[in-house]
C-alpha cells in the first residue's frame, strides 16, 4: 500500500516540488518500506520520536522537522534536521542561533505563519514575519538561514476556506521575496497535506507534507 501511495503521488507532484513523508507514529518498517521505493525526505514531528528514527535509520535521509518544538529540546532535533519547518515563535528562534553559534552549525528553518486554523495559536502574525526577516539581513541570527515559510489550511472540508488560507500565506510569502530580495535563499513555501496538497499546488507549494495518504492512518 505504501508503495502504491508513494508512485501515485509522486506521478501527480510536479517536477520541483518536494514531497516530505510525514511518518510521525508510525514504525521504521514502514520507513524503510517508503525508502526502498527512492523516498528520501521524510518529516516527524516528535522531538523523541524524531531522534530515535534518525539516529537508526539510513544516514542519506533528509529529515525535516515539522513539530512544535520546546527549547530544552533542541538537541534532539538540531543535530539531525535537514530543514526546521516550525520555527513558531522569536524565543525558539533566538534559542536555535544560541545552540548553532555554540555548536558551530549552520541551520535551515522555514517560518511557521499563522494562517486560519483557529484551533491552534501557533506561528507568526504577518507583521512578525517581516520584523524576523528584517532581523535576519540585519544579521540577527548570524548561524540561521530563512529558507522560507510554512503554513496549515484550516481543518475544514469548506474548500473556499482551505483556498483563502492558501491565497494568505502565498501573498505573504510573494510580499516578502518581494521586499527582501537579498534573501537569496528564501525559496520554500510548504503547504499542503494528505486532504489539501492539490490544492496547495494551485498556490505556490514548493514542499507537500503528506503523512496519512502515504501511510495510512495514526
Ligand atoms: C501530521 C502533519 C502533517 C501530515 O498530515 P497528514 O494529514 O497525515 O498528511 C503535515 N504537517 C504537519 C505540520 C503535521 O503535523
Amino acid at each position: 500500500m505504501i508503495r502504491e501511495n508513494l508512485h501515485n503521488i509522486w506521478n501527480e507532484l510536479p517536477s520541483g516540488v518536494k514531497l516530505v513523508a510525514v511518518s510521525k507514529f508510525h514504525p521504521l518498517s514502514s520507513i524503510l518500506e517508503a525508502y526502498g521505493e527512492g523516498q528520501r525526505r521524510f518529516g516527524e514531528n516528535r522531538p523523541q520520536e524524531f531522534a530515535a528514527k534518525a539516529v537508526q535509520l539510513p544516514q542519506d535521509i533528509e529529515w525535516h522537522f515539522i513539530g512544535h518544538l520546546q527549547t530544552n529540546k533542541l538537541k534532539l532535533v538540531l543535530p539531525y534536521a535537514s530543514l526546521v519547518e516550525s520555527v513558531d515563535s522569536l524565543h525558539l528562534l533566538e534559542a536555535i542561533e544560541s545552540w548553532a553559534a555554540a555548536n558551530d552549525r549552520i541551520i535551515r528553518v522555514l517560518l511557521e505563519v499563522h494562517i486560519g486554523a483557529e484551533e491552534t495559536k501557533q506561528g507568526f502574525t504577518t507583521e512578525e514575519i517581516l520584523h524576523v526577516i528584517a532581523d535576519s539581513i540585519g544579521n540577527l541570527y548570524p548561524h540561521i538561514v530563512v529558507c522560507g515559510l510554512m503554513g496549515m489550511a484550516s481543518h475544514t472540508d469548506d474548500e473556499e476556506r482551505i483556498r483563502e488560507d492558501f491565497a494568505g500565506i502565498k501573498a505573504l510569502f510573494d510580499e516578502c521575496r518581494a521586499r527582501f530580495p537579498q534573501l537569496t535563499e528564501f525559496t520554500e513555501l510548504s503547504i499542503g497535506m494528505s486532504d489539501d496538497w492539490r490544492l496547495a499546488l494551485d498556490y505556490g507549494a514548493t514542499i507537500v507534507r503528506i503523512g496519512t495518504a502515504i501511510f495510512g492512518s495514526r
